[in-house]
């Protein structure tokens, strides 16, 4: 597994921010993920009313979707714009409130409450802050880290973690010497040695 060719690659928030500025945003999708729908049960378990995570969330459908349920979902994102575009997009209310523990850092709350989005860069975050998870969806989160901050992500996420908590986890496959990304490309060796 050739990953050299993207190991220095660094992709800023500010790029990030752009990205939504300027509605570069290829990776959003309107439907829901089919990786989500059938590997469902994984993450539940069985289980109702979980607090499902969402990092790196930018708009993510599901996010509404897993809410629907009756689950809680948290997510983290650092475009404002991404978090307040998802809110309208399903109409629903929401109000925002300064996170004491973050500085800059803002929550963006359903009415309902059972949808709270961090705006903020996931590496503020710990669980004194937003608690521990039963589950963990990362579709374009781990791939869109940059390769030099993946073990920290890994440790976070783990930290994030309830004992008997499920991620589901999804990569893409392809040759680094033809693309930069993100996506990056995490090779199946890499995951295993990231989360065990
Ligand atoms: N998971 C989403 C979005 C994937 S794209 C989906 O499936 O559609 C990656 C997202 O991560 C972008 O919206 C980007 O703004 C956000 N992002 C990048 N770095 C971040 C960081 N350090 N903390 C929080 N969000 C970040």
């Amino acid at each position: 597994s050739d990953v050299g060719p993207q190991k220095e690659r660094v992709v800023t928030e500010e790029e990030w921010l752009q990205k939504w500025e300027t509605g570069n945003i290829g990776f959003h999708k309107e439907q829901r993920h089919p990786l989500l729908q059938k590997h469902l049960d994984v993450l539940l378990n069985g289980r109702s009313g979980l607090r499902i995570f969402f990092p790196l969330c930018g708009k993510a459908v599901e996010m509404k979707w897993l809410a629907d349920m009756g689950h809680s979902v948290v997510g983290v994102e650092v475009s404002e714009q991404a978090l307040k575009d998802f809110f309208s997009e399903h109409s629903l209310p929401y109000f925002e409130e300064p996170v004491p523990e973050i500085s800059g850092g803002k929550m963006f709350q359903s009415t309902s409450g059972n949808i709270s989005l961090y705006c903020c860069s996931i590496y503020d975050l710990s669980s004194s802050i937003v608690g521990k998870f039963d589950g963990v969806w990362d579709r374009g989160a781990l791939v869109a880290v940059n390769p030099r901050d993946r073990q920290r992500y890994a440790t976070l996420m783990t930290n994030l973690m309830e004992k008997n908590s499920s991620c589901l986890l999804v990569t893409v496959s392809y040759d680094p010497n033809k693309h930069k990304g993100p996506p990056f490309y995490v090779p199946e060796s890499e995951v295993k040695s990231l989360f065990g």
